[in-house]
Parts: C-alpha cells; sequence; structure tokens
C-alpha cells in the first residue's frame, strides 16, 4: 500500500455509466413520446460529450449541460419537445438506472478499512447524489464532491483543494486520484501535485505528458497498485 489518500472518479471508474445513459435516454424518450429514439442515441452521446469537454476547459458549467444537450438535439433532429423536461427525465433516469462495474464494491470495501476515500466527480448534484444513495456509496467515502455544487470542475486545481479540506488536509505525497479520464482525473491529478492511477480498461495509450503515475485494466489490481 503505497498511498493512504485515495481519491476516485465515479462515473466510468466505478459506474457503469454507459448503462446508466443508454436506459436515461430511453425513459426520456419514452417520457416525450419519441418513439425512434434509439436511431439518435450516438448523437445524443457526442452532443453530451461536446459539452462536457467544453465544461472541462472551462468554457460551460455543469449546470447549463442539463437541459442544452436537448435544446442542441432537439434542434438538430427537429424534435418540439420541452428541453427542460427532457433534461428532467434524463436527470431522473440517471440517478434511477446503472450499477457498479462488477467488484467495485468488494474493492472499496478493501481500501476503504486501510485508506481515506474520497469521491470527486464532475457530475451534476441531483444524479450524483441519486446513485451515492441507491448505490450505497456514501458509507465508503470520508469526502464526497461533486463540481456543481463546489462550482469547479476537474482537472481545474481547486477541486482537488475541496476534496484535501474535507479530508483534514493530508499530505499531497499519500494521495492518488484514481479515473478513467486522462483530461480530467489524470490530468487534475498530475497538476494538482499528487499521484495517479489511471483506469483503463479498454487498453487505450497515454502519451509521456499525459501525467499518468500507475496504470490499471481492473479495479480488482487496486489494492495491489495504490
Ligand atoms: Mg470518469
Amino acid at each position: 500500500m503505497r498511498y493512504s489518500t485515495l481519491l476516485f472518479d465515479l462515473d466510468h471508474t466505478l459506474l457503469d455509466s454507459d448503462a446508466s445513459e443508454r436506459l436515461a435516454y430511453a425513459h426520456t424518450m419514452a417520457t416525450v413520446g419519441v418513439t425512434d429514439g434509439e436511431r439518435h442515441f450516438e448523437r445524443y452521446v457526442a452532443i453530451n460529450r461536446g459539452m462536457w469537454t467544453a465544461v472541462e476547459r472551462g468554457e460551460m458549467q455543469p449546470t447549463d449541460v442539463r437541459h442544452r444537450r436537448f435544446e442542441q438535439f432537439n434542434g438538430e433532429l427537429g424534435l418540439a419537445a420541452d428541453p427542460h423536461d427532457m433534461a428532467d427525465a434524463f436527470v431522473w433516469g440517471l440517478g434511477a438506472f446503472g450499477d457498479l462495474y462488477d467488484g467495485a464494491l468488494a474493492v472499496l470495501d478493501q481500501l476503504a478499512a486501510r485508506a481515506s476515500l474520497a469521491l470527486v466527480t464532475n457530475g451534476l448534484s441531483d444524479v450524483q447524489r441519486a446513485r451515492i444513495e441507491r448505490l450505497g456509496l456514501g458509507d465508503y467515502f470520508d469526502a464526497v464532491v461533486i463540481s456543481s455544487e463546489v462550482g469547479v470542475t476537474k482537472p481545474r486545481p481547486e477541486i482537488f483543494d475541496v476534496a484535501f479540506e474535507q479530508l483534514g488536509r493530508p499530505s499531497k505525497v499519500s494521495a492518488v486520484m484514481i479515473g478513467d479520464s486522462l483530461t480530467s482525473d489524470i490530468k487534475g491529478g498530475a497538476e494538482y501535485g499528487i499521484a495517479t492511477c489511471w483506469f483503463n480498461p479498454n487498453g487505450a495509450q497515454a502519451g509521456p505528458g499525459d501525467g499518468v503515475t500507475h496504470e490499471v485494466a481492473d479495479l480488482a489490481e487496486l489494492p495491489t497498485v495504490v
């Protein structure tokens, strides 16, 4: 065990966010009466991804993504549905659907017995709070930092400041940021001056300047790596 302070990303690191998103999308389309929504799902995904990338760059606020992704989606597809109704249905669905990856709770159990854990996520408060409650994650984390609640987003250092403050200001050398995103988790952790662990289940390639300290392809590797 090298680290006593473990900062975790949630989406696509602990949570199967693809399943959550697909089910929430289907629920949203059903709610507004769109019967052929499935064939537009990839377009939705691209719009959504583009907006979260803009959030990482500091060009948008997380709370703006909530309905603006559906404004753009409706505009492109010529749908008359109210984007705010769609946002409400989607946010409810994201909170209600999607499971943790296999083995995630067992790993958290093992790590929480030996280290302080924080969840540091770039999500929306209502989505992430519903998930944390439904999945029973609250007991594992000594700090939960959600970007839309604190007004700052990974990779910005201020969100790490909030986490460190909530954890009682542990030393940076004790800490590692664990997540799937090179642009938010790994870049953010590296620029904050802490170690990083890239969750890379698909065998993607990182560059030498990406700031990856450790890499795992499976969450089960975490207890031996960090
Ligand atoms: Mg993620």
